[in-house]
């Protein structure tokens, strides 16, 4: 006989978006239900590479980027992919990412992004001071690295908008990069060292830990798929795979890259697709690694955590069904054996994630159109971790009807309708 749960706030989905959202809410006084349909903060936000990269502000599509592509999904295994299967079904997606890097829409992106993440780095420092938060997050400097110094050069314009945001870093030549990570490649002469970027030990322990916190706090776990949301009168009523019903208050939508199927129930016709992303965590002391690497050329990123040493990016836009190609997290591991003469290959564990997705690289931060107790809150790409306290915060506000800290209107979920 199917049940129905009343509650005041419904999130569902216990990534680093819903579990951020939760304790948000909580913290305002908000009664929370967590929904989750599978193991508990094991999707993307369990295997990402843990970079707080609060100056990533420039849009992935960005004016001459098409030109780029090819040369990238040229090579199967390179920083870009497209599985022919998959191929007609991303077109749509593909050609509203172009539009995005035409220059108007691009600097729109920047300035949405820049605003969003000045907003994280507020509300994560608010969370580095949590104490049971605090050991999860450490300033470790980030190096950025290039092949040549016309690679370097050719990416200036990116650093001097992240100068003009106020984000802080400087150019560094071989001896201080051989200070700042001692055994890189020789070959590697041309990088910028940022001095405040901040790592997450490990981005399923935080998760975790955030979703623990809110648990102990009296909020509470309902398992289960949510299968469609119907406004009827006054009430939202979610409907769960078993017939079960959850009539809420509020709704918060955090399902990540498997979102936009219950935005549909409630006529929200989002683009949402996913950047498949890969990796391999090799055990702890592969490496003596200080901080994180970013090969920029390569499209990969290598990080400390405090459960090994992880290796990976990469972007296959192969949908929610394809099997995943583990050959892509090999490719990269094999270049990092090359730039990290000494780098143990043993032990590894290999993993691939979906990145949740918008054409425009900017979340979906809103109400539903027709159902304003509906807040969605994904499509955070590459930078959920780094956007979740400002996620969190938002959604909070909106869910208690407060003016919000920044403008939602670039993140509405109708932006391209
Ligand atoms: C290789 C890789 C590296 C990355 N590195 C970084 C990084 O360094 N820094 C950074 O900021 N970001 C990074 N990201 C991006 C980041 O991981 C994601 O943006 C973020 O994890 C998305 O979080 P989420 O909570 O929206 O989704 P998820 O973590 O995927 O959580 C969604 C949850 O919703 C549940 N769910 C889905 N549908 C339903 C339903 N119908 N009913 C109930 N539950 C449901 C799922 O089971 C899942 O638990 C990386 C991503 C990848 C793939």
């Amino acid at each position: 006989m199917p049940k129905t749960l009343k509650c005041d706030v419904l999130v569902v989905g216990t990534g680093i978006i819903g579990s951020m959202a939760a304790l948000y809410l909580q913290n305002a006084g908000r009664d929370v239900v967590l929904l989750e349909r599978g193991d508990i903060s094991r999707g993307a936000s369990s295997g990402n590479a843990g970079i707080l990269a609060f100056p990533e502000i420039i849009p992935i599509p960005a004016p001459g980027i098409m030109k780029k592509a090819p040369r990238w999904l040229f090579d199967p295994l390179g920083p870009l992919s497209v599985p022919p299967a998959y191929a007609p079904k991303i077109a749509p997606w593909l050609w509203r990412f172009w539009r995005a890097s035409a220059e108007r829409s691009f600097r729109h992106g920047l300035k949405s992004l820049m605003e969003i993440n000045r907003l994280a780095a507020i509300e994560m420092a608010h969370i580095a001071a949590m104490p049971e938060l605090s050991s999860f997050i450490s300033k470790t400097g980030t190096l950025d690295i290039y092949d040549s110094e016309a690679s370097l050069n050719a990416a200036r314009r990116d650093w001097d908008e992240k100068e003009k945001a106020g984000f802080a870093f400087q150019r560094v030549d071989r001896n201080e990069i051989e200070e700042l990570q001692p055994g890189l490649a020789p070959q590697f002469r041309h990088a910028v060292f940022s001095a405040d970027g901040l790592q997450v030990s490990d981005p399923y322990d935080f998760t975790r830990a955030i979703f623990d916190l809110v648990i102990s706090r009296g909020a509470s776990l309902r398992k289960g798929e949510a299968q469609r949301i119907d406004a009827v009168g006054e009430s939202t009523i979610v409907t769960l795979e078993n017939g079960d019903k959850i009539d809420a208050d509020k709704v918060v939508i955090a399902c990540g890259a498997w979102s936009k199927k219950l935005a549909a129930t409630l006529g929200n016709i989002v683009p949402l697709e996913t950047e498949r992303g890969y990796n391999t965590t090799l055990p702890v002391g592969a490496f003596n690694l200080t901080r994180q690497l970013y090969f920029n050329d390569h499209g990969f990123v290598v990080t400390p955590l405090s459960t090994g040493i992880r290796v990976g990016g990469a972007v296959e836009l192969g949908g929610l069904d394809l099997k995943p190609n583990f050959r892509r997290a090999e490719a990269m591991l094999k270049k990092a054996e090359r730039f990290l003469p000494g780098l143990k290959l043993e032990g590894g564990r290999q993993w691939m994630g979906f990145r949740p997705s918008m054409p425009d690289c900017l979340p979906v931060i809103g109400t539903a159109r027709t159902t304003p107790s509906v807040i969605y809150a994904f499509g955070h790409g590459h930078l959920g971790l780094t956007q979740s306290a400002a996620t969190a915060r938002l959604v909070t506000q909106m869910a208690n009807g407060d003016e919000t800290s920044i403008s939602v209107d670039p993140f509405r979920p109708g932006r391209f309708s």
